[in-house]
């Protein structure tokens, strides 16, 4: 009888499927649907001392009920976790683990039901909690990434979410983190399931890639216009939080320029630079391509909140000014950079003294006597400005 018409059946489902994927689907709306009115009664007569994911049907407990808890295991199997705040939400993939957190954390819950020798680093306590929080490889993405935390031992997984949730930044810390825990999972899986080894840059990189997608409505929605800023100081200053600053320069010599742009966090911390060589007819063109390759440089780095630092001033000048007013020479670079400031959420640009900018000064000059034509993203620094760095982060 359940087979298809086709099969000669006479079309009617498997039955007990049916029933479990309709069971299924009441759990499913008991753990999204926090406020309605049967989620809570359920909750206050089954779930006082215990969670969903805990607690075993008793004989009294109602067919409902009891039928819910029965169909756990096929969301212990199949779901891997979710994180969300209100309308943003994030829902991932399969695995034999979970951890599923409804929207504001105030239930957030981790299944624990994970092999507890942690494969990224052997140690014997491999739960969710060390995975994501408190093994070495965790720690070491935590620190290195954009967040630049540091988790210390002893914090329950609750607090630090807690915390997330609470950063008054646009839900930024949030889902960065969230990127974060999601991509140090998929490192997990990856080294059980394809034997590939973990490395903390990938998982980076790969966690950014995903904020960046993730976060590509807040860019559509703001489609930034850039401002012009000037700042006197003749140190260099780093940005605020989540935003990373880009000092750019070029150099021009009997026809030939080079543009450099080095990108540095709130940390002053070095993300990526880049330095080329070019022909050209004029310095200002120069400086032109050098805030163009800022852009670019920033866009490689997945970063949507920018400030351009360079000592430059006409050309930050005519990226806001009127485009009517933009000289012949530079009108196509400008331009160009008017279509990629799209790209971000927020670009500023910084006019600063030279002695500001001397970073990306030591850069160009290096690239344009070496002739230098590339990009050190998330890699060590080109070795001329090392020292530099060094005394920035002091
Ligand atoms: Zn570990």
């Amino acid at each position: 009888m359940a087979k298809a018409k086709e099969d000669e059946g006479l079309g009617l489902r498997n039955m007990e499927q049916v029933n479990v994927s309709l069971v299924a689907k009441l759990v499913w709306r008991f753990l999204t649907n926090a406020d309605a009115t049967w989620v809570k009664l359920y909750n206050a007569k089954y779930l006082q001392s215990v969670s969903f994911w805990d607690c075993n049907p008793n004989p009294g407990d109602s067919k409902t009920w009891k039928d819910m808890l029965s169909v756990k295991e096929i969301f212990i199997n199949n779901c891997c976790w979710s994180i969300g705040s209100g309308s943003k939400g994030m829902e991932c993939g399969t695995s034999n683990a979970s951890f599923s957190g409804e929207s504001c954390g105030s239930n957030l819950k981790f299944n624990t039901h994970i092999q507890n020798i942690c494969p990224l680093c052997h140690s014997e306590e491999g739960y969710v909690h060390h995975l994501l929080f408190s093994c070495q490889f965790s720690k070491a993405v935590f620190q290195e990434s954009p967040l630049n935390i540091d988790i210390q031992d002893g914090v329950l997984s609750m607090e630090i979410i807690q915390q997330w949730l609470e950063k008054n930044d646009q839900g930024i810390m949030l889902n960065l983190g969230s990127c974060i825990l999601w991509n140090i999972w998929k490192m997990r899986n990856d080294k059980v399931f394809n034997i590939t080894q973990p490395l903390v840059p990938i998982c980076i990189r790969k966690a950014l890639e995903d904020f960046k997608f993730f976060d590509l409505h807040h860019a559509l929605n703001f489609c930034s216009s850039a401002i012009l800023q000037r700042q006197n100081s003749i140190q260099w200053n780093p940005p605020p939080p989540f935003y990373i600053k880009i000092n750019v320069d070029a150099a021009y010599n009997n026809g030939r320029g080079a543009a450099s742009a080095v990108a540095r966090d709130s940390y002053g911390l070095h993300l990526g630079s880049g330095a080329f060589c070019f022909d050209s007819f004029s310095s200002t063109v120069a400086e032109a391509k050098a805030y163009g390759l800022g852009l670019q440089l920033a866009r490689r780095l997945q970063f949507s909140k920018i400030i351009v630092e360079g000592d430059a001033e006409e050309i930050p000048k005519a990226i806001i000014g009127n485009m009517n007013d933009i000289p012949w020479n530079i009108r196509s670079t400008v331009l160009s950079i008017h279509d990629r400031v799209k790209d971000f959420s927020e670009v500023s640009f910084l006019v600063v003294p030279r002695d500001a900018n001397s970073i990306a000064h030591d850069l160009v000059q290096f690239a344009i006597s070496n002739f230098l034509n590339r990009w050190w993203v998330y890699d060590v620094p080109p070795n001329c400005i090392m020292q530099r760095l060094i005394s920035n982060e002091d």
